[in-house]
């Protein structure tokens, strides 16, 4: 039996009661499997016995000594123990034993004991208060480990739990890597790893415990991966050769990061005639970083195994048009395109750029959201179910249930990082459920967040990658400056003089409304404040998550044809909205950020060729993270820059809220840290793919 089958409820373990059951939940253990796989963070070595004197090379030491004398400190009851110890070596230290005044009888002086515990110099002496003190002899050398706790449950309660568990329930547990596998990368069986993980002998055990488990985690994961792009495209993702030999770049995810095969560096592929007529219409010409991916995407559009592809490219560097370009060779091949945005404000502005630039085309559009009025909703439905619409443009809505298509054949995904895999998939499953053959739309997802190589070639392992590394021309990067919150007045006359000129400018606030707890300037305050102190002459609306749809479209569209000037916003502004007019992002509370945001917030401007300024006001509480977050931003405008700090300030597990979309849900496995074992894991379960594809 594989260990996550072990479905016994928890309850049935000696020694957990009612009582555990709950501080055990919380840990997303149920079962006894959960249970055995709730795996230590770490271990603590008593095998090794350490001197007094080696007390700061450790957090904590394990030492070998002598009661000498027992005293007493503090009056009534507040008096308190003091064990004086001696170890071999002569060193004196002090166990101070708050609240523990019954170990004066169990270790009177000349007991022989051992000692488990930090110590430190404290008023002339070395002492310890946070320790374990017991008989010398007691228990033999050991491994302990050490456990994720929760309210209500000790770590020596969690240790006999899981002891007892594996007593019994621990035999005959099958390890889920074959033997082929095991065999070639030197891995025990899962019977050995868990004990070895729950009661080691050494710390080699441990070591190679957690080695296992992480390959098996990342084996498991790529093996999916895998499979996903065999079913979609009749082919495994590749390496690139650069990927796997130079470990030094994972460090540096460049722009050309991207680290799975690009199948169109070939030929350009002919533009579609649609596609021809829209760019001989626009009012610039297409860089060439974007006419490249062009080709890309025509070419995987013209191919048997369809489209999968990730396109990353920096805020403002101009996907939208692309994603359009995509939509109308779709057009041509007779299919429907689905175009999904993570917010409504961001839904419409490209349902409005669609209008402007695909309607005149003969292309059909529709914008579907949550809040569409029934009427409309069932007469738009019924449009797309007989393949009145061509190009249909929406939020989460476009995967409602009772959403069909006539013939989906493209799914564009903006601002994929807000979206979890979930619903990514039932996008992707409409689109086969349209197809009389069962075929998988093609998929475009693209991205103004730069993934790192060690995540391209994990989360997005089953994706070509395309990026667009120059901006349109013209284009001049935004000047940052960082103000203390008591110089904002200098912010607003420096912004007033950009609105003279005729330009538009953001507020940006981490809060819609003031709140007790926290003291934060807030949307609704400072859109008063703003209004009628500061910018009295000037039009201004507030925007925000909680507004009524109709209304932010309204403001939205009052800003864009500029009748508004200044936009009092959250963090709704944050992604993809375009108004190029806009030169001035003024953040506030910017420590408050994640530096994605802040990448994203600081897009909004910069977006035409006139110069454009962002202000991140922060507040005098600033703590470190926030003060290195300003700082990143402070010296880079370069988004892939940003990602890298962003990963080292962070950790992987955040970035780009990649955990929050529930992408990278390992237990140990941290593929950035792991990165070796990773590829070696994706190795051993693509060989396994490929020799079984061939069978
Ligand atoms: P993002 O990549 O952040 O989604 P957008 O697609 O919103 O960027 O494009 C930003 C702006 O740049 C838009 O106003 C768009 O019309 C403009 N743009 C796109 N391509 C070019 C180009 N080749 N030359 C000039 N402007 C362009
Ligand atoms: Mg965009």
């Amino acid at each position: 039996m594989f260990l996550r089958e072990i479905n016994v409820p928890v309850s049935s373990v000696r020694g957990v009661g009612p009582a555990t059951v709950k501080p055990l939940a919380t840990l997303e253990i149920h079962t006894v499997g959960d249970l055995l796989a709730h795996w230590p963070r770490d271990w603590e070595d008593r095998t090794e016995f350490h001197s007094l004197s080696q007390f700061d090379t450790r957090s904590k030491i394990h030492v070998k000594a002598t009661v000498v004398a027992h005293d007493w400190f503090g009056f009534g009851r507040m008096r308190t123990l003091k064990i004086i110890i001696r170890d071999e070596a002569g060193t004196v230290a002090e166990l101070v034993c708050f609240n523990r005044p019954f170990l004066e009888k169990q270790f009177p002086p000349d007991s022989r004991v051992v000692v488990y515990g930090s110590f430190r110099y404290a008023y002339g002496s070395l002492q310890s208060s946070a320790f374990e003190l017991e008989q010398d002899g007691t228990s033999p050398a050991r491994v302990l480990p050490v456990y994720a706790l929760a309210a209500g449950i000790s770590q020596t309660q969690m240790r006999k739990i899981i002891a007892n568990a594996l007593r019994e329930y621990g035999r005959g547990i099958e390890s889920e890597l074959p033997e082929p596998v095991r065999t070639r990368y030197q891995l025990p069986d899962k019977q050995l790893i868990v004990q070895w993980a729950h009661q080691p002998t050494n710390l080699s055990q441990t070591v190679q415990a957690r080695h296992a488990l992480i390959f098996e985690e990342l084996f498991l994961f790529e093996y999916a991966i895998g499979q996903r792009s065999l079913e979609r495209r009749g082919r495994l993702p590749r390496l690139d050769t650069d990927a796997e030999t130079s470990r030094a770049d994972t460090a540096q995810p460049g722009p050309n990061s991207a680290s799975v095969c690009q199948n169109s560096d070939s030929v350009p592929a002919a533009l579609f005639p649609l596609q021809s007529r829209l760019i001989e219409r626009l009012s610039f010409s297409l860089t060439p970083d974007q006419k490249t991916v062009l080709s890309e995407l025509n070419n995987d559009l013209q191919s048997n195994t369809g489209m999968a592809r990730l396109l990353q490219g920096d805020v403002g560097s101009g996907k939208t048009l692309l994603a359009f370009l995509a939509a109308l060779a779709v057009r041509e091949q007779g299919g429907q395109t689905a175009l999904l945005a993570p917010t409504e404000l961001l839904a419409r502005q490209h349902a409005d750029t669609a209008a402007r630039l695909l309607e005149p085309a003969g292309i059909r559009i529709a914008f579907l959201t949550g809040n569409l009025k029934a009427s409309g909703r069932t007469k738009l439905l019924e449009e797309l179910a007989a393949g009145g619409i061509d190009v249909v443009i929406g939020t989460h809505a476009l995967f409602s249930r009772n959403v069909r298509y006539r013939n989906l054949r493209l799914v564009v995904i903006d601002e994929q990082q807000r979206f979890g895999v979930l619903q990514r998939a039932a996008i992707l499953d409409k689109g086969r459920e349209s197809d009389p053959d069962d075929r998988p739309p093609n998929l475009l997802m693209m991205s103004a967040t730069p993934i790192p190589r060690t995540l391209a070639l994990s989360v997005f392992g089953d994706l070509d990658v395309s990026v667009i590394k120059t901006m349109p021309p013209g284009r001049k990067p935004v000047i940052t400056h960082l103000a203390a919150k008591k110089n904002e007045e200098r912010v607003y006359d420096f912004i007033r003089r950009e609105l003279a000129a005729g330009y538009q400018a953001y507020f940006v606030y981490p809060l819609i409304d003031p709140s007790d707890s926290v003291e934060l300037a807030s949307a609704t305050d400072m859109f008063t404040h703003l209004r009628e102190r500061v910018f009295p002459d000037t039009p201004c609306a507030l925007i925000h998550s909680r507004i009524p749809e109709d209304e932010q479209r309204e403001t939205m569209h009052a800003f864009r044809s500029g009748k508004i000037r200044i936009l009092v916003a959250t963090s709704v502004v944050e992604v993809g909205v375009d108004v190029p007019n806009a030169t001035c992002m003024v953040i506030e509370h910017a420590e408050r950020f994640g530096l994605s945001a802040l990448h994203q917030l600081r897009g909004r401007v910069g977006r035409g060729s006139a110069q454009s300024y962002c202000f991140l006001v922060f507040s005098d509480k600033l703590t470190e993270s926030g003060k290195a977050r300003l700082r990143v931003m402070h010296e880079t405008t370069d988004g892939f820059v940003i990602a890298e700090e962003d990963l080292r300030l962070r950790g992987p597990g955040d970035i780009a809220g990649i955990q929050q979309s529930g992408y990278l849900a390992f237990t140990l496995a941290d593929p950035i840290r792991d990165y070796e074992i990773l590829l070696e894991a994706r190795t051993a379960a693509f060989d396994l793919l490929e020799a079984g594809s061939k069978r």
